[in-house]
């Protein structure tokens, strides 16, 4: 099973600048000669792979990316300046097709490397370029050709970021609907999410997540009862987990009892998955009294130990959870982080030690 992220977007080169017809006018030079200057060249549209992104969120927003024109050449001889290029940042791992042939375009696998995908028109030539022996005043240029124009299709393999862990009912698809583009289906009865979902989440321009909500990880998952192996695969590859609560308790069942069941449950369904950062989100508080959610918390921390994160939030009111996302962005972003450090460390292959 892949989820598959994809962004239809088109870019568009720069024109290369025209070549100038110009004569040299100055005092006592009669019959001056040529010196139109010719055109700059368009600027290319290249996407570049950024260890900082995590999903094509950005690019279902603005479709169309442009790189600069170049400029007209002029008298005196002046060339005209180069078109910028414009450089769209997207994941390590995007896919780049061509939206009518679905031809691969190419691919991005590593940090920092670019891909051409619309070149720049090639400038035009002054008439100073024209001058032969036989005709000394030349009235020809040429003009700069259209830069490329081309409609492209990104995919990406995605990879969870976040998992989402909790009894059924706790709030999962709720929370995933709620802070996502995603639209899972959502029932009042246990068992309803059959695959998971999985959402892109925004923390704002260029910083984004996926959350996949992980079905069937409850009693009885980890002997293979419930629906929790096949994606056994995809939560492994996640970086944090989201431990969702019905804190209100409006199941009848005792919040400190529910996430005693779930921390159990991966535990045994993989110790590794146990090891996980995970933050605990006591959800529904809408139902609870204020003086009620402060004492759950204390509950939790006293009678667990909670060594995490615990975050109090309202999955059907959005605005609880502008804090939680930031968050676990930032956490995502220095875990990024950490991973390019070691990695650059491990290719260099001289980890300094003594720098702590
Ligand atoms: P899941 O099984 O964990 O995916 O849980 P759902 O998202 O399907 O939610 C189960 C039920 O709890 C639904 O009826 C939701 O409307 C309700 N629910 C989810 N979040 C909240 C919340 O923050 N407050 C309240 N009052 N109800 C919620
Ligand atoms: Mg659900």
């Amino acid at each position: 099973m892949k989820f598959v992220d994809e962004a239809n977007l088109r870019v568009e080169a720069g024109d290369g600048g025209h070549g100038c017809l110009s004569f040299r006018r100055e005092k006592y030079v009669p019959h001056g000669g040529p010196d139109g200057g010719d055109g700059g060249d368009g600027g290319s549209v290249y996407l570049i792979a950024d260890h900082n992104l995590n999903t094509l969120y950005d690019y279902r927003i603005n479709r169309v990316f442009k790189a600069e024109r170049g400029a007209n050449g002029a008298g005196k001889n002046r060339t005209g300046a180069k078109g910028e290029n414009r450089y769209l940042p997207v994941p390590v791992g995007t896919l780049c097709y061509a939206r009518e042939t679905q031809e691969l375009i190419g691919d991005l696998t590593r940090d920092g490397e670019t891909l051409c995908v619309a070149k720049g028109g090639y400038h035009g030539l002054g008439n100073a370029r024209f001058k032969s022996s036989t005709n000394q005043a030349p009235r020809k240029t040429t003009d700069g050709t259209p830069g490329e124009v081309r409609e492209l299709r990104l995919e990406l393999k995605l990879l969870a970021d976040i998992g989402l862990v909790g009894l059924p009912n706790a709030g999962k698809s709720t929370l995933l609907s709620a802070i996502s583009a995603a639209r899972p289906r959502i029932a009042d009865y246990p068992f309803t999410t059959l695959v998971p979902q999985v959402g892109v989440v925004s923390a704002g321009p260029l910083r984004s997540f996926t959350l996949v909500d992980l079905p069937g990880l409850i009693e009885g998952a980890a002997e293979g009862i419930g629906l929790g192996h096949r994606f056994l695969r995809h939560v492994q590859r996640t970086r944090l987990l989201f431990h969702l609560v019905d804190a209100a308790d409006i199941e009848g069942r005792d919040p400190v009892a529910q996430i005693r069941t779930i921390s159990e449950e991966l535990e045994r369904f993989n110790p590794v998955l146990a090891e996980r950062p995970r933050w605990l989100l006591l959800n529904k508080i809408d139902a609870l009294e204020p003086e009620a959610v402060d004492e759950l918390r204390e509950r939790v921390v006293a009678e667990l130990d909670w060594p995490g994160p615990i975050y109090t939030i309202s999955a059907i009111r959005p605005d609880s959870l502008h804090v939680l996302i930031d968050a676990a962005m930032n956490a995502l972003e220095a875990a990024a982080a950490e991973t390019q450090a070691v990695s650059k460390e491990s290719v260099s292959g001289s980890p300094d030690d003594e720098r702590a």
